[in-house]
């Protein structure tokens, strides 16, 4: 820094990884840094988040404000593998009788087809009982087949067949339905070709892998503490709740009140300039934004770390690396049908997990009975190593997934966005904290190069630098979220794994994501 310069003041409100990540790059570029943080303390534990995904750039720039390099490296374990496999339990009894509910209206002459599918013999059970069965036994079930595999799309896709007809017409159209249209039978089928199953439950085979993945995968909460305690502790204000801002006429400082939730007292702070590091739903940029409106993915996830250090789980753990070897360097998503699940290991003997699910948006409160619900589908969906992995975990939890289209501008005056209040982003991609992490210190180059005496200039460079990046990137992620959640695209059909090109299995892998290896 140079010495002669005047130091600026910038306030930061959100004491998560993007205003840690800014309280850093601002000290190193001469800046005074006062971050304001709602919660009452760094957070503590491992309860506290789930895992995330570091790449290289991100691990040099958190290297270079922590000092020191092994810090990181010692916290986090290698991904070095990205993989994309399909991975689907086959024990779906429910399955049939759920697609037969859905079917029941319909029928149609499947006769010809009868034969091949004596094939199946997997299967041949399924529909014995199903062929003794009353229609009043399928009254009353849930039609919902988001977690099926099945969507209602795809089923409506075979109304042509539709006539109405006997209950053993119905019984032969749901043959024809699950032999004909893309189901996990089909996904028998294929696996069958591939000689990838294990003959039972299980159907996988591996649709892309990168071998020269250079990610490391962190626990959010070791790397908020790794960020926090290499910084400072009086720099922070916790258990301030940011209210409201104002620019001083001439645009030389912003003024904000904000509230101490223990004493309810309003303060003022002053500074040069402000950082809306408060996240996704930030009430800064509402601020100027107020039609700005976050969108449903159209899915949420249900997440998890399971901690094995105590051996409790020592079966579950030896039976899931026999599934997915690679754990330990290995980010795996495995798809099953019009879902998708993530999975890595974290540092500490930690397994993180991750399940999307198709469906309305829901309201965001867990209940036991949820996880109960969730539980059990997961043991129709998933092969039953992950199935029980999602079991064993305690405190599992939901984030629903949103997204925001990409602003047009990223600072007014003396105001500036990042992280994710600047750019929402679903996390396919493993954008989000790489995003802030580079915004930062992208941010603390721009101040650093042009000094306090006018924003105008590093503000506008800082935008023109990040907001075609993060713009691209957050329509990328939003674009493979609905591929592996085989939703409608408006440039190409929904993604198939059992038809899929080698080209469209490429496109899965993450290093796709544009300005992957080369920021600018
Ligand atoms: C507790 C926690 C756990 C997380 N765990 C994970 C994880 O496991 N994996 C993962 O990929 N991502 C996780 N995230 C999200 C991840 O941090 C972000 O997606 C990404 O790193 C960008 O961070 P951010 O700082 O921009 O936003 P956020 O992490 O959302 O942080 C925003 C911060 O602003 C604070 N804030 C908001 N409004 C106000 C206000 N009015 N006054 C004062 N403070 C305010 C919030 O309390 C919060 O600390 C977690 C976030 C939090 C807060």
């Amino acid at each position: 820094m140079d010495e002669g310069k005047k130091k600026g003041k910038a306030v930061v409100v959100g004491g998560s990884i993007a205003g840690l990540s800014c309280a850093h790059a601002l000290i190193a570029a001469g800046w005074e840094v006062v971050v304001i943080e709602k919660s009452s303390g760094p957070p503590t534990g491992s309860p506290t988040g789930a895992g995330l995904g570091l790449d290289p750039l991100a691990q040099e720039l958190i290297a270079s404000w922590l000092g020191r390099t092994h810090l990181l490296h010692d916290s986090t374990l290698p991904l070095t593998i990205d993989q994309v496999i399909v991975e689907v339990s086959m024990r779906n009894r429910d399955n049939m009788r759920k697609l037969s509910k859905l079917l029941n209206n319909w029928s149609g002459t499947a006769l010809e087809l009868f034969g091949e599918l004596n094939f199946l013999t997997h299967w041949k059970k399924e529909f014995e009982e199903l062929e003794t069965k009353e229609e009043e036994d399928f009254e009353g079930e849930e039609e919902d087949c988001s977690l099926l595999g099945v969507s209602k799309d795809r089923v409506s896709c075979t109304s042509g067949f539709g006539i109405s007809g006997s209950r053993l017409q119905m019984v032969q159209l749901v043959k024809l339905f699950v032999f004909k249209i893309p189901c996990e039978v089909q996904m028998f089928k294929k696996a069958f070709e591939n000689e990838a199953t294990d003959g039972e439950n299980n159907i996988n085979w591996t649709l892309t892998r990168d071998e020269n993945f250079s990610f490391r995968a962190a626990h959010w909460v070791d790397l908020h503490s790794l960020l926090y305690s290499a910084l400072p502790p009086h720099i922070f204000l916790w258990g301030q709740l940011y209210l409201s801002f104002c620019v001083s006429n001439d645009k030389s400082n912003v003024k904000l009140k904000t509230k101490i939730l223990q004493t309810g007292e309003i303060i003022e702070i002053v500074g040069e300039l402000l950082i809306a590091a408060d996240g996704c739903l930030s009430s800064i940029r509402r601020n100027f934004l107020p039609e700005s409106k976050l969108r449903y993915s159209g899915y949420c996830a249900w997440r998890g770390v399971l901690d094995f250090s105590d051996n409790k789980y020592l079966e579950a753990i030896t039976g899931l690396r026999k599934v997915y070897p690679d754990l330990g360097k290995c980010l795996y998503f495995s798809l099953g049908y019009g879902t998708h699940s993530v999975l890595y290991e974290l540092l500490n003997q930690k397994i993180n997990w991750i399940w999307y699910i198709n469906q309305p948006e829901p309201e965001l409160k867990v209940s036991s009975d949820m996880i109960q619900k969730m539980h059990e589908a997961a043991e129709k969906v998933w092969v039953p190593e992950l199935a029980r992995i999602m079991k064993e975990t305690a405190e599992p939890f939901i984030n629903v997934i949103y997204d925001c289209d990409p602003l047009e501008q990223i600072f007014w005056d003396n105001v500036v966005l990042v992280g994710d209040a600047a750019h929402p982003t679903t996390p396919h991609g493993l954008r989000s904290t790489n995003m802030t992490i580079l915004d930062a210190a992208v941010l603390g180059k721009c101040l650093e190069k042009w000094g306090v005496e006018s924003l105008l200039s590093p503000l506008e460079e800082f935008q023109s630098i990040r907001l075609p990046v993060t713009s691209m990137q957050v329509l990328h992620s939003r674009k493979m979220g609905r591929i592996k959640q085989g939703l409608i695209l408006s440039d190409r059909k929904p993604f198939d794994p059992k038809v899929a090109t080698p080209e469209e299995c490429h496109d899965l892998q993450q290093k796709n994501m544009p300005f992957f290896g080369e920021v600018p």
